[in-house]
């Protein structure tokens, strides 16, 4: 055997992997072997080079509710290993993650590289060995062992594996060789391109509290509720993005992903009033304001002007408008318009700070109680290689640790 356990990627959740099972009571040659010509890509830039490492959400039943796959999985395995033994950790190790307002936590270095050299070298003490440039292409099981081929022929035989090549194809396709059910991959946590030219001027203006709810059928119920999201909405060159947009593209991306990025959304601009409080507003502007244009000033706090005079438009308004002499129909189609425009996706745009691939290994051929397959005895899997995929906040970052954790110490007897 060339190693008691050979880890295939080294990302966030190899690492984490690989760093358990070597730091186990009796110690284990552990290898990592990683395609590229250097680890931990990913965390180093992420987070806007910042690495949210982790969500400050200690409750795993609170916790779970910010997976749009694989929530109900990772229950148990966040009992064992959530974020706050994420937190501990770090801090075992020097690194101490502080948490921002949102939630968020992020190292107090504000620095990815923070938790990059972390993460190195806990697994230097833990004499694990990285190789570079080890692109798994095969993967065999006889017996008693896994035979590993990499790209120039090379073979590494041990008797356990842990697959944590991410949302790479290539990891995708040696799990399907080894048995494995492949979920297909679709991109999660994006922006969303919206056919209209009046919002295109407006890039940069951001509301709030605004609800965004897509128009398409949930193709199971559970994710029903979930199609519609409050909180920040921000207007981009091309369309739509903001926290709210993402958490629908994440609940929605199988969805969007079989419309082929084209589908209809309803925006709540306003959602602290109830449509008839709306039209008290407007009435009090017709007593106290009759003479004033009403695209002259925005009578919502959370409207930014140049946004309200596009409603207004939308709303069939003439610019000339006073409000004295407003119509009620006009009235009515303006909070209609706030409370529930519809705006057409027309595709998918890219978000940068954050995206991920939902799909990957089918969950319920994994035991979560070690990350070990049950349709291959041996080969262990942690990270996004998994069909689990969280929103943004950190979220993902954990799935990956916790897995990672949990496989290292189960791969190592
Ligand atoms: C720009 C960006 C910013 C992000 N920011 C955050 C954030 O702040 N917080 C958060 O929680 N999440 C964030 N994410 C998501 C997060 O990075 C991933 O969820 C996480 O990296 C998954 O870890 P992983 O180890 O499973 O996979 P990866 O990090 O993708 O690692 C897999 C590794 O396997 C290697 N590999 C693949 N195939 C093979 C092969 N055949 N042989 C050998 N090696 C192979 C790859 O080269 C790679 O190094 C961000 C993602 C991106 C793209």
């Amino acid at each position: 055997m060339d190693a008691d356990l050979i880890v295939l990627g080294g990302g966030a959740a190899g690492f984490f992997g690989a760093i358990a099972a070597a730091q186990r009571t009796s110690p284990r040659h552990v290898v990592i072997l990683e395609r590229s010509a250097q680890t931990l890509a990913k965390v180093r830039i992420s987070g806007g080079g910042r690495c949210n490492a982790t969500h400050a959400c200690f409750e795993p039943a609170e916790l779970i509710t910010r997976y749009p796959r694989g929530g109900l999985a990772l229950r148990g395995p966040l009992t064992r290993f959530g974020p706050r033994q994420t937190v501990d950790w770090f801090a075992a190790r020097g690194v101490a993650l502080k948490k921002e307002p949102d939630g968020r936590m992020f190292p107090d270095t504000n620095d990815s590289a923070t938790i990059v050299d972390c993460l190195e070298r806990a697994a230097r003490e833990a004499d694990v060995d990285v190789r570079l440039r080890a692109a798994v292409v095969a993967m065999t099981r006889e017996a008693d062992a896994f035979t590993v081929t990499l790209q120039d022929g090379e073979t590494l035989r041990a008797p356990r594996v842990l697959l944590a090549t991410g949302g790479a194809p290539q990891g995708h396709a040696l799990a399907r060789a080894l048995g494995h059910t492949l979920v297909p991959p679709a991109p999660s946590l994006f922006t969303f391109e919206i056919a209209d030219d009046g919002l295109r001027g407006l890039s940069g203006l951001s509301v709030p509290q605004a609800r965004v709810r897509l128009l398409l059928e949930p193709l199971s119920r559970d994710g029903a509720a979930q199609f519609s999201q409050i909180g920040p909405v921000l207007i981009t060159h091309w369309g739509l993005s903001g926290p709210a947009v993402l958490r629908l593209s994440a609940w929605a991306a199988r969805e969007l992903a079989a419309a082929r990025y084209v589908a209809d959304l309803e925006i709540a601009w306003i959602t602290r009033l109830k449509p008839e409080a709306i039209l008290d507003v407007l009435a009090a502007r017709k007593r106290n304001t009759g003479g004033q244009h009403v695209g002259t000033q925005s009578p919502f706090g959370e409207i930014p002007l140049r946004l309200w005079k596009r409603l207004v438009a939308r709303s069939g308004i003439h610019e000339a408008q006073i409000w004295a002499k407003l119509p009620r129909g006009n009235a009515d189609a303006l909070v209609r318009t706030l409370t529930g425009e519809v705006l057409r996706i027309v595709g998918k745009g890219q978000f940068k700070e954050e995206f991920v691939t939902a799909g990957g290994v089918a969950l319920d051929e994994v035991d979560f109680r070690m990350m070990e397959s049950r349709v291959c005895p041996g080969l262990y899997f942690a990270g996004e290689v998994l069909d689990i995929d969280g929103i943004t906040g950190g979220f993902n970052f954990q799935a990956a640790w916790t897995t990672g954790w949990i496989a290292g110490q189960a791969a190592n007897f």
